[in-house]
């Protein structure tokens, strides 16, 4: 499906190119010793290193590297054996060294590709580059009516920069794919995605440009967002203003704009003729890294399996339909709940409980699976219970409830209530007797060619057994009876 936005002047196509900010997992920094948890007290996790104190040398932590290499594996992108740390100049007043050593000419991973899945199939973005960089500090402002406060646990603080390639084309690629980066991330163990948190930001570079025209227009960068709900919004607020500058005449101008969420726009930060130069050049206190390919191969055998690849494989090996294989390998967690049960039930009835029953209770109570009320050991026994005509589907739900309720094991809840189905084909058939016998008249319009009071014989029958009756047993055997 192709989003384009309507104008007064015909039709406008958007083109998105996202820059994602990821803190590398890693307990220390890039280049110094000290801790890296969140929601610790302020300036109590900066070395002197961290503080830029004059004449500390940054040391390169290795497992920031190898969380590096194993990101740019994961998105099956170039590996670059050699790479350069250089240094970003510019002001910052949280930013104590009054440079960022970051990646520039030569990144640590080249162009690589992430492929979404849309509903309409799916879709491959290109990744420019992934660079390694320092994150800085955070100025607090809301401390004091007259002064600023500088918190310098973030300086120092080990980032990805992760680059897309202007691929995307709408504000729902644009979410899936910050989505589908960040379950890659979390399988690999390289970044929490916790964008509450600040652990994964975002800048979304847009264009519009008339649907055939084929250059690419000026775009403007929106900084900083943090949830992908905001992602979409602004970048769809920032086309229709880029559409709408377009069609009065205007010209739009290359510039750093914000999102407020709270008014729902973007509006100018900094214009191009503010620009900085930002003079890079090869930091002289940092060598090079130059990796062995027995160092990349090693991290790549040790890969896990990653969400594409878990995807295949439950349509392959359990049967589970594309979108709802696409829906379970979304969370690692979720995929890991659905196999532990589809392993000991029917794997596609177990796809469909998950995610409809399971995910109706977490999303009503706001629960993550791995808070869900009902274990994954329970709910492939009440799938199990389901697929071996135990019980009927309309009795597993009420038998879920109270699994949702108590926690209680399902055979259990069915064995104290008597919720077993009845699948004796005698003691159906001496339910229909009586029924047809109580209900003559309904059972002669049935015999005149009215098949539609057949339904509510069903519906007789399913409320004199409770519920209890095999629903497929009764319909057979009703029109049987009739007949
Ligand atoms: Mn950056």
């Amino acid at each position: 499906m192709t989003y384009l936005i309507e104008g007064e002047t015909g039709e406008w196509e958007v083109v998105i190119g996202l820059e994602v900010h990821a803190q590398i997992t890693s307990k220390a920094k890039l280049f110094s010793g000290a801790a890296t948890e969140f929601g610790a007290e302020p300036n109590s996790q900066v070395s002197l290193v961290d503080a830029a104190m004059p004449g500390m040398l940054p040391v390169i932590n290795k497992i920031c590297i190898e969380q590096a290499v194993r990101t740019g594996l994961g998105i099956n992108a170039q590996i670059n054996l050699h790479s350069v740390f250089e240094r970003k100049n510019y002001f910052y007043p949280d930013l104590p060294q009054g440079y960022q050593i970051s990646q520039f000419l030569e990144p640590i991973v080249g162009e690589g590709i992430i492929t979404l899945d849309m509903p309409e199939g799916p879709r491959d973005i290109g990744v420019e580059r992934l660079h390694m960089e320092q994150d800085a500090g955070k100025s607090l402002h809301d401390q004091d009516p007259k002064r600023t406060f500088i918190d310098l646990n973030r300086s120092g603080v080990a980032l990805m920069e992760i680059v897309s390639k202007p691929d995307l084309r709408s504000p729902e690629e644009a979410g899936a794919y910050i989505r589908k980066l960040r379950a890659i991330l979390r399988y690999l163990g390289t970044c929490d995605g916790n964008m509450e948190q600040g652990s994964l930001r975002c800048d979304a570079n847009v264009s519009v440009r008339p649907v055939g025209e084929t250059e690419l227009r000026t775009r403007a960068e929106i900084k900083n967002i943090n949830s992908v709900r905001f992602v979409m919004a602004a970048i769809e607020h920032e086309a229709q203003r880029q559409i709408d500058v377009y069609e009065d005449g205007g010209e739009v101008v290359q510039e750093t704009r914000l999102y407020d969420a709270n008014k729902d726009e973007t509006r100018s930060m900094r214009s191009k003729e503010e620009a900085h130069d930002y003079r890079y050049f090869p930091d002289p206190d940092l060598l090079p890294i130059d990796l062995t390919q027995e160092f990349v191969d090693e991290i790549k055998a040790g890969l896990p399996e990653l969400p594409d690849a878990k995807k295949q494989r439950f349509i392959d090996h359990f049967g589970v339909a594309v979108d709802d294989a696409a829906t379970l390998v979304a969370d690692k967690d979720t995929a890991d709940y659905f196999e532990a049960m589809a392993e000991a039930s029917d794997p596609k009835l177990a796809a469909n409980w998950v995610i409809h029953e399971l995910f109706a209770v977490l999303n009503k109570d706001g629960l993550s699976i791995s808070e869900s009320p009902v274990s994954s050991e329970n709910l492939g026994k009440l799938v199990a219970l389901i697929a071996d005509d135990t019980i009927s589907g309309r009795i597993a739900k009420d038998v879920f409830e109270k699994m949702v309720r108590d926690g209680d094991d399902p055979a259990q809840i069915v064995a104290d209530k008597g919720l077993k189905q009845i699948t004796d084909t005698g003691e159906i058939e001496t339910m229909i007797d009586q029924l047809i016998a109580d209900n003559p008249d309904q059972a002669q319009q049935y015999r005149d060619g009215n098949t539609k009071v057949a339904g509510w014989f069903v519906g007789q029958m399913m409320k004199a057994s409770q519920g209890k009756a095999n629903p497929q047993m009764v319909n057979e055997l009703l029109k049987k009876k009739l007949g």
